[in-house]
Protein backbone atom coordinates (compact mmCIF):
# COMPACT_ATOMS: atom_id res chain seq x y z
CA UNK A 1 0.00 0.00 0.00
CA UNK A 2 2.99 2.26 1.18
CA UNK A 3 4.68 1.18 -2.28
CA UNK A 4 1.45 2.08 -4.52
CA UNK A 5 0.67 5.44 -2.58
CA UNK A 6 4.43 6.52 -2.93
CA UNK A 7 5.01 5.74 -6.83
CA UNK A 8 2.05 7.68 -7.49
CA UNK A 9 3.03 10.28 -5.90
CA UNK A 10 6.48 10.11 -7.37
CA UNK A 11 4.48 10.02 -10.51
CA UNK A 12 2.69 13.30 -9.98
CA UNK A 13 5.52 14.55 -8.77
CA UNK A 14 7.57 14.10 -11.96
CA UNK A 15 4.92 15.29 -13.97
CA UNK A 16 4.37 18.96 -11.90
CA UNK A 17 8.02 19.36 -11.79
CA UNK A 18 8.38 18.86 -16.37
CA UNK A 19 5.70 21.46 -16.12
CA UNK A 20 7.73 24.15 -14.02
CA UNK A 21 11.36 24.25 -15.41
CA UNK A 22 12.23 26.30 -12.37
CA UNK A 23 11.66 23.97 -9.89
CA UNK A 24 14.86 22.54 -7.80
CA UNK A 25 15.06 18.84 -8.64
CA UNK A 26 17.73 17.98 -6.37
CA UNK A 27 17.38 15.06 -4.42
CA UNK A 28 17.10 16.86 -1.31
CA UNK A 29 14.27 18.96 -2.83
CA UNK A 30 12.36 16.20 -4.13
CA UNK A 31 12.68 13.64 -1.16
CA UNK A 32 11.30 16.39 0.54
CA UNK A 33 8.45 16.90 -1.35
CA UNK A 34 7.72 13.58 -1.65
CA UNK A 35 7.87 12.63 2.17
CA UNK A 36 5.52 15.90 2.35
CA UNK A 37 3.36 14.85 0.48
CA UNK A 38 3.18 10.99 1.45
CA UNK A 39 2.67 12.19 5.07
CA UNK A 40 -0.13 14.62 3.94
CA UNK A 41 -1.74 11.67 1.83
CA UNK A 42 -1.33 9.00 4.44
CA UNK A 43 -3.99 9.71 6.66
CA UNK A 44 -6.85 8.87 3.95
CA UNK A 45 -5.32 5.38 2.81
CA UNK A 46 -5.32 3.96 6.36
CA UNK A 47 -6.75 0.87 6.64
CA UNK A 48 -4.82 -2.06 6.19
CA UNK A 49 -7.13 -4.81 4.77
CA UNK A 50 -7.06 -6.63 1.50
CA UNK A 51 -10.25 -4.94 0.53
CA UNK A 52 -8.56 -1.56 1.70
CA UNK A 53 -5.71 -2.66 -0.51
CA UNK A 54 -7.93 -3.49 -3.34
CA UNK A 55 -9.69 -0.40 -3.32
CA UNK A 56 -7.01 1.83 -2.41
CA UNK A 57 -5.48 0.41 -5.65
CA UNK A 58 -8.46 1.13 -7.79
CA UNK A 59 -9.11 4.71 -6.48
CA UNK A 60 -5.45 5.67 -7.19
CA UNK A 61 -6.27 5.22 -11.10
CA UNK A 62 -8.87 7.18 -10.69
CA UNK A 63 -8.66 10.75 -11.87
CA UNK A 64 -10.28 12.40 -8.87
CA UNK A 65 -8.01 11.00 -6.63
CA UNK A 66 -4.65 11.54 -8.58
CA UNK A 67 -5.62 15.56 -8.93
CA UNK A 68 -6.72 15.60 -5.28
CA UNK A 69 -2.89 13.93 -4.69
CA UNK A 70 -1.25 16.35 -7.15
CA UNK A 71 -2.93 19.20 -4.67
CA UNK A 72 -0.74 18.14 -2.07
CA UNK A 73 2.33 17.66 -3.90
CA UNK A 74 1.76 21.18 -5.39
CA UNK A 75 1.90 22.32 -2.07
CA UNK A 76 4.49 20.10 -1.19
CA UNK A 77 6.55 21.94 -3.31
CA UNK A 78 5.69 25.64 -2.38
CA UNK A 79 6.51 24.43 0.90
CA UNK A 80 9.97 23.12 -0.03
CA UNK A 81 10.11 25.70 -2.23
CA UNK A 82 10.13 28.35 0.55
CA UNK A 83 12.35 26.45 2.62
CA UNK A 84 14.63 24.71 0.75
CA UNK A 85 17.51 22.27 2.90
CA UNK A 86 19.71 22.68 -0.26
CA UNK A 87 21.80 25.64 -0.91
CA UNK A 88 20.96 28.90 -1.72
CA UNK A 89 17.99 28.98 -4.39
CA UNK A 90 19.72 30.35 -7.72
CA UNK A 91 22.87 28.77 -6.75
CA UNK A 92 22.07 25.43 -8.97
CA UNK A 93 25.19 24.59 -10.07
CA UNK A 94 26.27 21.31 -9.14
CA UNK A 95 25.15 18.25 -7.12
CA UNK A 96 23.86 18.93 -3.87
CA UNK A 97 25.66 17.12 -1.52
CA UNK A 98 23.91 13.99 -0.22
CA UNK A 99 24.84 11.55 1.97
CA UNK A 100 23.46 13.31 5.12
ZN1 LIG B 1 17.02 21.72 -4.32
Amino acid sequence: MKNLLEGTVVGIYDELRVQNPDWCDCTLCRTDVIAHALNAARPRYSGGTDVGQALISVDLQRDQTRASLAVLVLDAMRRVASNPRHELPGKKEGRPRSGA
